[in-house]
Order: C-alpha cells, then sequence, then structure tokens
C-alpha cells in the first residue's frame, strides 16, 4: 500500500535508541524486556518510561487518530481465537465449518457452529484496553477505531462509556463483521438475530436465507467499510496497532496508509510483530494496562 515501497525508520531515530522496547504484566508493572533480545529491529537499553512519554507526546500532539485492532485485545476478555474456540467442533475443524461452501451445502450445521461461538463471545466482558479506547475516541472524536475482531467488545465499551451520550465516535468500523449479528445472504440487510434458535432464519425483506454478518473464508471484505477504513488512515496523523500483527492485507494497508501520509505508529502488542520495525514507538504489554497508560490524561 505503501506509495514510496518499503517505510523509512521514523524521523529522528537513531541505530542506537530508535527501538527500545518493553514489557509491562499485571505482576511487575514495567519491567525491561528486550535489552539481551537480538532481535535486529529491537535496540538499546529498555527506557520504559522514556517510551511511555515519548508515546504520550505523539497522542498529546495528534489531531486525528486511528486505532486498528486485533485478537490480542479480545484475548485479554477471554474471547477463544478463531482456532482455539473449543478446537474442534462435532470433528469440524473452523476451516471447513467457516466457509461459503460450507453454509451453501449445509447452513443448518453452519448455523449451530456459529450459534455455539455466539455462546462463548456472550460471556466475555470488554476490558480496561478497549475501555480507555473507547473514552479516548468519545473525548477525540477524531478519527476512530477499525477492529478485524467480530466479537462486539469495542461496541459494548463505546456504550458503556458513552452512558446517555452518543456513543457514535467511539463505535468501531469491524471489518470482518460482527457475530452476534444476523444478514441477509440474498439482499444483505442486517438484523438482530430472532429467537428461532432450531431452524435457519429467514430475512424479513425478502424472504432470503440470514447467516451471520460476518466475512466467511472465500469472501471478500466488504468494500464499503474497508474504503472508510482507509479514509480514516488516511487522514490520520497516528496509527495505533493493537493486538495485532498487521501483517495480513487489506487490514496491513491500515498503518501503512498511515505512515504514508506522514503520520505515525504506535503498536501495543505482547510480543515484536512485522510491524515493530516502523512503528515509531512500540509498547510491549497487554492492552488492558498499557491503553489507560497511554491514553488518559
Ligand atoms: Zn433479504
Amino acid at each position: 500500500m505503501s506509495s514510496r515501497g518499503e517505510p523509512s525508520p521514523p524521523a529522528g531515530a537513531t541505530p542506537q535508541d530508535r527501538r527500545t522496547s518493553w514489557r509491562i504484566t499485571s505482576t511487575c508493572r514495567v519491567a525491561c524486556s528486550t535489552s539481551r533480545r537480538r532481535d535486529d529491529r529491537i535496540h538499546g537499553v529498555a527506557q520504559p518510561g522514556r517510551e511511555l512519554a515519548r508515546a504520550r507526546e505523539l497522542v498529546a500532539g495528534a489531531t486525528r487518530a486511528v486505532a486498528l485492532t486485533g485478537a490480542g485485545i479480545s484475548a485479554e476478555s477471554g474471547v477463544p481465537t478463531f482456532r482455539d474456540a473449543g478446537g474442534l467442533w462435532h470433528n469440524y475443524r473452523p476451516e471447513e465449518l467457516a466457509t461459503v461452501g460450507a453454509f451453501e451445502r449445509d447452513p443448518r450445521t453452519v448455523w449451530e457452529w456459529y450459534r455455539w461461538r455466539r455462546g462463548f463471545v456472550a460471556d466475555c466482558d470488554p476490558n480496561e484496553g478497549h475501555r480507555a479506547l473507547a473514552r479516548f475516541f468519545l473525548e477525540r472524536g477524531e478519527a476512530g477505531i477499525v477492529t478485524q475482531n467480530v466479537d462486539g467488545l469495542h461496541t459494548r465499551a463505546a456504550r458503556e462509556e458513552a452512558g446517555d451520550g452518543p456513543p457514535d465516535a467511539a463505535l468501531p468500523v469491524e471489518i470482518h463483521g460482527a457475530i452476534a449479528r444476523d444478514r441477509c445472504n440474498r439482499c444483505g440487510l442486517r438484523a438482530e438475530p430472532g429467537p428461532e434458535e432450531d431452524s435457519l432464519p429467514r430475512c424479513e425483506a425478502c424472504g432470503g436465507m440470514r447467516r451471520p454478518d460476518v466475512v466467511l473464508f472465500g469472501e471478500m471484505l466488504d468494500p464499503e467499510l474497508l474504503e472508510r477504513a482507509q479514509s480514516m488512515a488516511a487522514r490520520a496523523d497516528l496509527c495505533l496497532v493493537i493486538g495485532t500483527s498487521a501483517v495480513v492485507y487489506p487490514a496491513a494497508g491500515i498503518p501503512m496508509t498511515t505512515l504514508s501520509a506522514g503520520g505515525s505508529i504506535i503498536e501495543v502488542n505482547t510480543e515484536a510483530t512485522g510491524l515493530t520495525g516502523v512503528a515509531a514507538v512500540a509498547l510491549r504489554g497487554e492492552a488492558g494496562v498499557v491503553l489507560p497508560l497511554l491514553l488518559e490524561p
């Protein structure tokens, strides 16, 4: 996506200190993690206070921020990752069920599996990372959250943190859809699930078959949602990349779009990713611990 090919290191970076990494854990809130690591992208003596301060400066100086989130932030809420979600279900692998072909052949089985997965997600709550992000965007207004997660936890955090106010500024663009919502397979109308747990739900508008409103294997992402996400990233001067390795396109294009437009990237992840090398600051730790420290006044 970058028009200039390989991105350059952030301005002002030196070989000694351009990548300092650190770790925050719940038991030891800040601990050096990388001073002895042999990772080309991670240099120098860890100075967590300085890195956090640098990241907070970037946040304070940003006019418009976009956040891209992935499975890492949800895992902290106990949402199983796709492949962890109970592993095999009735001897099917997830890759066999979350496909267009499977839904066409056997929609009842695919529905049964998704209802089972909905049950997992319904038992999870937004964590302090979701809440800190929601408060940040409710206050700042621009530009917003893009998520690869289908669990709806950003939406819940936005509604809960907004209280009686409008949650809109913190509602995410869900580029992979939302597992708790239905969508008509024929006309695309989105709808809340009905009570018909044992039958195949039908669209109220056209009578077509409803499906879970998520992107299945073999499907393209919704171009309208992608366009919105890309346009948010292009307008932003800061991209927070949280709990995702962001190496798979099109999601990977979001931070690269901000970078190409002259903005900076802050990475929040428990481990180094393919994006660490181009991030202005890489903060190592759980989103639920790091984001309140990064975003709260
Ligand atoms: Zn329909």
